[in-house]
This record gives structure tokens, C-alpha cells and sequence, in this order.
């Protein structure tokens, strides 16, 4: 069996192999990812403060009500007041009370409103510094997106060669061979260990002399009995 020819593929196999994970590890792409995820925490982020931002609005709008429901209830009041003269003391003193707890009632609610619009503003001035950030990263990654997609245009196309010099080895190889290493490789990779001094260069055990005179003999491919690569013995 032609295992010089196994070992050829293999290099050109391997080359492909670590090609192709260059290509995954190139830094635009690893900055895409970035940014990608980066993105994805400013839209997270600004959901979550647009909803704060909602709830505030609701709050405001319900004390905005209240504090017209009290101001009319305040001006009825004060209307009724107009003769004072014909009421005693004691019910001028009461109706005084009235208007003290309705006018801190309407003050305690334009305090409250104060403080909402003041967290309203401030969630908004976050929202608009969140919309900056991520329309300054959407731009970067415009501008590395369209560098990328150039360099991953290139890289497929010395990919797609470095396969098809791979395949052109691969196909005059036996199927039964191929499969083999095939087989090998989704555990193992290299797949092929070469013999050095009676070792697998692979895992370097010590092979034992009935696997040794096998592999001179043998006309199928031997694996390692310890990491399972296919051995090869070039001389
Ligand atoms: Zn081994």
C-alpha cells in the first residue's frame, strides 16, 4: 500500500486545514465579532433605559393630573371663601387648614414632578450618549466590514485552491485508504504519525516488535494501539 502517497495528501490537507483556521482568526473578523457584540449591549442597554424612561413618563403624566385635580379643588375652594365676613371664627380657622393641606398637597406633588422630570432628563441625556456610542461603533464596523469582506473574498478563493491541490492528490489515492484517514482525523489530527527509533511520533510509545514486523509485512494501514494515527515507516 502506497502510504508515501497518504503522507503527500496529508500535507496538503493540513495546509488547507490551517488556512482555513487563519481565516477564522483573522483580526477584522474578531473585531466584527466585537463590535457585533458590543452593539448588541448598547441595544440591550437603551431598551432597558427607554422603558425606565416610559415608566417616568407614565409617573409624570398621573402627578400632572393629580396636581390639576388639586389646583381646581384649591380654586372651588378659594371661589366658596369669597364671604368670608359671614363665617365664625372657628370655621375660618378650620377652612384655613383646608387650603394649608390642600396647597401642601399641591406642593408636595410639583416636588415629585420636579425629581421625575430632573430622572427623566437624565435617562434621556444617557439614551442619546448610548445612540452616539453605537452609531460611532456602526460606522467602524461599516468601514472594517467592507476591508473584511474583500480579505474573505481573497482568502476563499486561495482556500477553494489550496482544497482543490489536496483533492487532485486525494482522488488517485485508494477510497478504502482515504476513509481510513478520514476516519482518523475527526479524533486525531495529524492522522499519520511517521516511525522514529520504534516510536509513534505522534504519542512517541514504544511500539511493540509484533506491531513493528506487522507494518513491513502488512498490505492494510496499521494504527498506533495507543492515539490511533496511521503509521508510517518511510524507509
Ligand atoms: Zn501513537
Amino acid at each position: 500500500m502506497d502510504l508515501k502517497a497518504l503522507w503527500d495528501y496529508m500535507q496538503l490537507d493540513l495546509e488547507a486545514d490551517r488556512f482555513s483556521n487563519e481565516m477564522r482568526q483573522s483580526e477584522k473578523r474578531k473585531l466584527l465579532i466585537n463590535q457585533t457584540e458590543f452593539l448588541k449591549k448598547q441595544q440591550a442597554q437603551f431598551a432597558k433605559v427607554d422603558s425606565e424612561i416610559g415608566k417616568m413618563e407614565q409617573k409624570i403624566s398621573e402627578y400632572k393630573e393629580e396636581a390639576d385635580r388639586l389646583s381646581a379643588l384649591f380654586e372651588d375652594f378659594t371661589k366658596e371663601n369669597a364671604d368670608i365676613q359671614e363665617l365664625s371664627s372657628e370655621d375660618v380657622a378650620n377652612r384655613l387648614k383646608t387650603a394649608d393641606k390642600l396647597l401642601r398637597a399641591i406642593e408636595n406633588c410639583e416636588k415629585q414632578l420636579s425629581v421625575l422630570l430632573k430622572s427623566a432628563e437624565t435617562a434621556e441625556r444617557a439614551q442619546n450618549d448610548i445612540r452616539k456610542r453605537a452609531a460611532k461603533t456602526k460606522s467602524e464596523y461599516d468601514a472594517i466590514k467592507k476591508e473584511y469582506d474583500v480579505e474573505f473574498a481573497n482568502d476563499k478563493i486561495k482556500l477553494k485552491q489550496l482544497r482543490t491541490n489536496a483533492d487532485k492528490v486525494g482522488e488517485k489515492l485508494d477510497a478504502a485508504d482515504l476513509e481510513k484517514y478520514r476516519q482518523v482525523k475527526q479524533h486525531c489530527t495529524p492522522p499519520i504519525a511517521k516511525l522514529l527509533n520504534q516510536q509513534c511520533t505522534g504519542c512517541f510509545m514504544t511500539l511493540p516488535i509484533g506491531t513493528l514486523r506487522e507494518l513491513k509485512s502488512s498490505d492494510t494501514v496499521l494504527t498506533c494501539d495507543n492515539c490511533g494515527r496511521i503509521l508510517y515507516a518511510p524507509d
